[in-house]
């Protein structure tokens, strides 16, 4: 089956009704209105899923009967998220306040025994988990923000004890590992983890793509979809990893070869792990350049001169990213150049540019 030629690079037009109907509606929200806030308009139209342990959003659920809020999550995040509040524990039955519980045995396939009774709760959280994960709400979310170090929620370096007594770290939590099973492709931080800044703005590129991907491919999937979907994110792609973009470019271009379901599910593998690897200034700055290089044929030297000076003060530091991005963007409008127009870089979610726009005040959430 033909497919689409790959984003206009030998100077074909892409078919922007498909475009359209993958770039999420804020996006054009935030595009339109240049706004850098969702307003309860946007969320009522599209709200963003994710999974979050229950104590984290502050509900008493813990073996104590206590929670452990971050506000983090609750008071930036539940700004943009929807949240589907779990806690496996509590709703497999273990009830409030109960004993606390540790893995034991394997860490590939540890046992949840309570410490004070040595109940062996396994059985009853594998139960539950099994049967959560495939409810409706969690089908739908696009990312999990567990508690560290739970049995049940802990998503990695959970304590597993031996028989000797001492614990090693290398265990997930029953009910994340269940999950985690069951989407692969779903991205998980857990909330100390998101204390770093680069780690939680990655996480937000992981979900808002894990998203769109979904949003991309809910109808019946295409050869042709799926050129569209991996051209609007190509400036994405090579900022995160160069070489994962060529990897994924030589699959498309060899798609023809291969059954519908082995090229989704591999093109969806290695898109998922390509956004894990950071972005860097350096990849950042690379990408602003090759957008530059495809406006120049409109701009006059004055716009192309203060485009590279925004680009280098956005190297030395001195702009954000988010709002460099802003700026070219204007240029890439004013020029209608199509095919980086809809480039998901160049349309960040508000979030995105709110967590960057305020990195700085948010390290006080930390303390
Ligand atoms: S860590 Fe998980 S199981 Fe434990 S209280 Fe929080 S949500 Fe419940």
């Amino acid at each position: 089956m033909p497919i689409v030629p790959i984003h206009g690079s030998r100077g074909d037009k892409l078919d922007l009704s498909l475009i359209a109907g993958y770039i999420p509606v804020e996006v054009y929200h935030a595009q339109i209105e240049d706004k850098a806030v969702v307003t309860e308009k946007d969320k009522i139209e599209s709200p963003i899923s994710i999974g979050v342990s229950a104590c984290l959003l502050g509900h008493k659920v813990r073996y104590d009967g206590g929670h452990k809020h971050d506000r983090y999550i609750t008071d930036i995040l539940g700004e943009f998220f929807r949240f589907v509040s779990i806690c496996p524990e509590v709703e497999a039955g273990l009830g409030i306040p109960r004993e606390t519980s540790d893995l034991h045995g394997s860490p590939e396939a540890p046992r949840m025994i309570g410490n004070e009774s040595d109940t062996d709760f396994t059985a009853k959280i594998k139960r539950y988990s099994g049967k959560r994960v495939r409810e409706d709400d969690v089908q739908t979310i696009n990312g999990f923000v567990f508690k560290r170090n739970s049995p049940s929620c802990g998503m990695e370096r959970v304590k597993v004890f031996q028989e000797s007594g001492r614990p090693i770290r290398t265990g997930r939590g029953i009910f994340a590992d269940t999950l985690m099973k069951k989407y692969p492709l779903l991205p998980v931080e857990d909330e100390k983890r998101l204390r770093d800044r680069r780690i939680r703005e990655n996480f937000i590129t992981r979900v808002l793509a894990h998203r769109r991907m979904r949003i991309a491919f809910k109808g019946r999937f295409s050869y042709r979809k799926l050129a569209m979907f991996h051209a609007a994110h190509k400036c994405m792609l090579l900022a995160h990893s160069r070489k994962h973009y060529e990897l994924l470019e030589n699959m498309i271009a060899d798609s023809q070869h291969l059954t519908v379901a082995g090229i989704r599910d591999k093109y969806f593998a290695l898109f998922m792990e390509a956004l894990k690897i950071k972005t860097t200034m350096a990849k950042n700055v690379s990408v602003l350049r090759q957008i530059l290089t495809s406006m120049e044929g409109g701009l006059d030297s004055e716009e192309r001169d203060g485009i590279l000076l925004l680009i280098e003060n956005y190297r030395r530091g001195g702009v954000p990213l988010s709002l460099t991005v802003r700026l070219i963007r204007n240029y890439v409008t004013k020029l209608k150049v199509e095919h980086i127009l809809y480039q998901t870089y160049l349309n960040p979610h508000p979030i995105e540019v709110v967590l960057e726009d305020s990195a700085e005040s948010l390290e006080g959430l930390f303390r």
